[in-house]
């Protein structure tokens, strides 16, 4: 090697360093990660029992997620939290986008925990989601202030399947909520079509923000939502917006007269507030405490909750056989043969409806 001419001290040329031993190919530090056991549901559920929010998140992934394996455990975990759920006051809160649905949750939400002391979880129900693949309803970066607070759960809506699927999904996820302690629901959606069902399907008061528009909002209202909501307020009456504002709210009130009285015997409230300057909200929530005791007082409270746990038993079979139905191997083969016969009008959709059930129901 010493006859190298680059190790003659005279040598000017490029010289080649002497090497380091090359270290591990793995970093050393790096122990190997300790595999997290799964939790059996009697873990699941004593630590949501506990409050414990990281596995309250768990829990909710689990009923979110596709697999039956899964499935298995979370119907363990909600049969388990059942009888610890069911205390929470929860609110259905809908509105067209822009109508400071994620302002307003963030102040009603900050009032909540700061002045009445309440666990609040925030739920949504996005019918968009499952095309977009990922909701931006009940996203924390929306709510900015309540998402610092540790009162505060916050869970965007379940992205994959049907709006069925998704309502399912979060009404379970609101029992896990409850079984951990929170004791105010939020359940958001926005107030563009068949998802409002599915959320008053679920709650104990269903909120309306509606904006003051041009004059004629009354005619951009679909009746329908109109006749669900238990209240329904006028966002964003600040400014030089407040006239306008307490104009919609009049017209609002006069619509409602024309309405029956609803079953709760309550007749529906109309109020103004801004969710961005935080006025008229104390207001609003003694207004929807108001609603809780009149309706636990004439009874219309534990109907209602009766008549939901109803529904979403029928749901619960509608979907689970249908999911049983499409998942069937067979059927899935089958499908995609018939679906070409009906196309090539070879066979009729009923015909080729009624082979695949006969077939289902045979197997
Ligand atoms: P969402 O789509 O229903 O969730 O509506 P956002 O909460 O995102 O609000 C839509 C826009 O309206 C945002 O630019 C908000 O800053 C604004 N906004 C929300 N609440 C108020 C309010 O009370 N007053 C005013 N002036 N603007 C508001």
């Amino acid at each position: 090697m010493h006859h190298h001419p680059e190790n003659n001290p005279q040598y000017k040329g490029l010289t080649v360093n002497e090497g380091v031993p090359s270290p591990p190919v793995v970093n050393p530090y790096l122990r190997e990660r300790k595999k997290r056991r799964n939790f059996t549901p009697a873990e699941y559920a004593e630590q949501i029992l506990k409050g414990n929010v990281t596995v309250l998140s768990q829990a909710v992934t689990l009923v979110e997620s596709q697999r039956s394996e899964h499935q298995a455990v979370a119907q363990e975990v909600i049969e388990k939290c059942l009888p610890h759920a069911g205390r929470s006051i929860r609110i259905g809160i809908t509105g067209v986008p822009g109508a400071g649905k994620s302002t307003s949750i963030d102040a009603f939400g900050m009032y909540l925990v700061g002045k009445r002391n309440r666990k609040l979880a925030v739920l949504a129900i996005d019918p968009s989601s499952e095309r977009s693949k990922g909701s931006i309803l009940g996203d924390k970066t929306r709510m900015e202030e309540i998402s610092r607070e540790p009162a505060v759960f916050i869970r965007p809506s379940p992205s994959a399947g049907s709006l069925g699927g998704v309502a399912r999904k979060t009404r379970e996820t609101i029992i896990l909520c409850e079984a951990a302690g929170f004791d105010t629901v939020f359940v958001e959606t926005v107030g563009v079509g068949q998802s409002e069902t599915a959320v008053h399907s679920m709650v104990d008061f269903f909120l309306l923000i509606q904006l003051a528009g041009t004059g004629d909002e009354l005619q951009g209202i679909k009746r329908g939502i109109m006749e669900m909501a238990d209240g329904i307020v006028v966002n964003k009456a600040d400014g030089n917006n407040i006239e306008k504002a307490n104009l919609a709210a009049a017209q609002y009130r006069n619509a409602l007269h024309l309405f029956p009285l609803p079953p709760s015997g309550w007749t529906p409230k109309v109020m103004t507030y801004s969710g961005y300057y935080k006025n008229g909200i104390p207001e609003i929530w003694d207004m929807i405490y108001e609603y809780i005791d009149f309706t636990q007082a004439n009874g219309y409270f534990d109907f209602r909750r009766n008549s939901q746990a109803r529904y979403w038993m029928y749901e619960s079979i509608d979907e689970q056989l249908k999911n049983h139905f499409y998942q069937s191997p067979e059927i899935g083969q089958l499908l995609k043969i018939k679906e070409r016969q009906v196309l090539h009008s070879e066979v009729s959709s009923f015909v080729a409806a009624k082979q695949m059930l006969d077939m289902y129901f045979r197997t």
